[in-house]
């Protein structure tokens, strides 16, 4: 279930070197999208080819006059439905938003646009980022494109099903517990996590903001770390916003981990890993041994304590950023109820989905008055222990090596029959976020199915350009998705 299409940096160098032009791409994206979204479902709008066409002719006028000449110019892009954008429909995969047109875009978005970027359409998703499958979408169900009865992983499942199936080399997705790294993982595609900062979280509907991230959906790392350089920068409609220096990540897409200190925390490799998994771990471990890098296990402690923690924050913050959609400022509003309370509550009982009231109540319960203390303030004081625990072995190492979830793409529906079991997932990606670091996810072998599996490396605050060197490192060494079963890949 995939097209031939080259991937992102090979097409702008067409493009500028006028062997292919943007309103040519532009067709040619509208063309696959119409043939594989029917049984992907990856996209919740797309642009109409009408204002498509304008804004790639006005992009090749840039382009042949001089004025865009980086490495984004003229290449389509998705964007995962919770980031704004500027008279484009964001609707979180939410009811409550269903007809909700953004006045502004958000900053990665504007930084996209003027690096000549041609986004063509908005993702599918969790509902409001919440949950492991886009399952909880209130609109479309998302395949995998390796196998059309598995989901794509999420809640980045929209952004990272089309970059796999190649509707699109190039998506934009939001990672608050693990969004773009597990759907990226599911799907045989390479995401970023940047530190937090990096990005500016402007126009990105808030989940958990202490926790939020945009970044990088791409089919390999020099295509990730372009298109991270294009969107990371100061902002000051961010008061989190990082001053950065050091974001040319292009330029770390160098072979040579010689010398480099991979630690695999031990928790990672034990029970409830797919065996599959391990073995394609340890397979790349060797890999990286063979590249030059020292590669050992070591106990990372507090690891079991970060689903709790990261559950208890991100639900607390997300109740608390979820208030405003009260049916008066934004998006749906119920037609009948006596009275402001009760319009309040229609609203929000009908506009919201299961899985996001879960998390509102959830959250209300631990800042509440009598609980505060018990649960949200240690869930807290846990998180500065998990980001003192990763400074520690970052001390040691340069880098951590993990699997991306414990197993590859479930199947369809079986996940949210037992939503705490799909929370127990996350172990692998959300103590990333608990501690701002940045992490990458890149394909590193299949399972006995035919399914991606991808593995994980974790850096120290400010290391992409080390984890995007090990990445490009072992992608262009074991060039795994190669190897693709057979069928599956073109
Ligand atoms: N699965 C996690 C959750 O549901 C991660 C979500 C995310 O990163 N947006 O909270």
């Amino acid at each position: 279930m995939t097209q031939k299409t080259i991937a992102a940096t090979a097409l702008s160098r067409e493009i500028r070197e006028h062997k292919r032009s943007v309103r040519e791409t532009a067709l040619e994206t509208l063309k696959n999208i119409q043939t594989l979204d029917v049984s992907v479902g990856a996209f919740l709008t797309v642009l109409p080819e009408e204002e498509l066409l304008a804004k790639a002719d006005a992009i090749q006028k840039k382009i042949d006059d001089g004025t865009l000449t980086g490495p984004l110019a003229g290449v389509p892009v998705a964007v995962k439905d919770n980031i704004c954008t500027k008279n484009l429909r964001t609707t979180c995969a939410s009811k409550i938003l269903e007809t909700f047109v953004p006045p502004y875009s958000a900053t990665a978005v504007e930084q996209l646009e003027a690096a000549g970027a041609l986004i063509v359409g908005k993702t599918n998703m969790d509902e409001f980022a919440m949950g492991s499958t886009t399952e909880t979408s209130a609109f479309l169900q998302t395949r995998n494109p390796w196998n059309l009865e598995h989901v794509p992983g999420g809640s980045s499942g929209g952004s990272c099903a089309a970059v796999a199936a190649k509707e699109v080399p190039l998506a934009l997705g939001s990672d608050t517990g693990g969004s773009i790294r597990q759907p990226s993982a599911f799907c045989g595609v390479t995401g970023i996590k940047p530190t937090y900062g990096t990005v500016s979280r402007y126009g990105l509907i808030a989940y958990a903001s202490s926790l939020d991230q945009i970044g990088p959906v791409a089919q390999n790392v020099s295509d990730c770390a372009a298109l991270l350089e294009a969107i990371a920068g100061h902002d000051p409609k961010d008061a989190t916003s990082l001053q950065r220096q050091d974001c040319q990540f292009s330029a770390a897409c160098v072979q040579d981990v010689k010398g480099m200190k991979i630690g695999i925390p031990e928790a990672y490799l034990q029970e409830g890993l797919d065996e599959d998994i391990r073995e394609a771990i340890l397979k790349a471990a060797d890999t990286f041994r063979a590249l030059g890098a020292q590669v050992e296990t070591f106990p990372l402690p507090l690891t079991e304590y970060a689903i709790p923690a990261y559950y208890l924050i991100a639900s607390a913050e997300a109740s608390s950023n979820l208030a405003r959609f009260d049916g008066v400022k934004y998006g749906y509003r119920a037609p009948e109820g006596e009275g402001l309370h009760e319009m309040y509550k229609r609203s929000r009982s009908q506009g919201f989905g299961p899985e996001v009231k879960r998390r509102i109540m959830l959250g209300s319960f631990v800042l509440s008055a009598g609980y505060y203390d018990a649960y949200y303030l240690k869930a807290l004081r846990t998180r500065a222990l998990i980001r003192e625990s990763y400074t520690k072995a970052f001390r040691t190492y340069d880098l951590l090596l993990a699997p991306a979830y414990p197993t590859t793409a479930p199947k369809l529906g079986v996940s949210l029959e037992d939503p705490l079991k799909m929370y127990l997932g996350d172990i692998h990606t959300v103590s990333v976020n608990l501690a701002g670091l940045p992490a990458i996810s890149v394909p590193c072998g299949f399972d006995r199915q035919g399914l991606p599996i991808g593995m994980q490396l974790i850096g120290d605050a400010f290391a992409e350009k080390t984890l995007i060197r090990a990445a490009y490192t072992f992608e262009q060494a074991a060039d795994v998705l190669a190897a693709a079963p057979a069928g599956k890949e073109d």
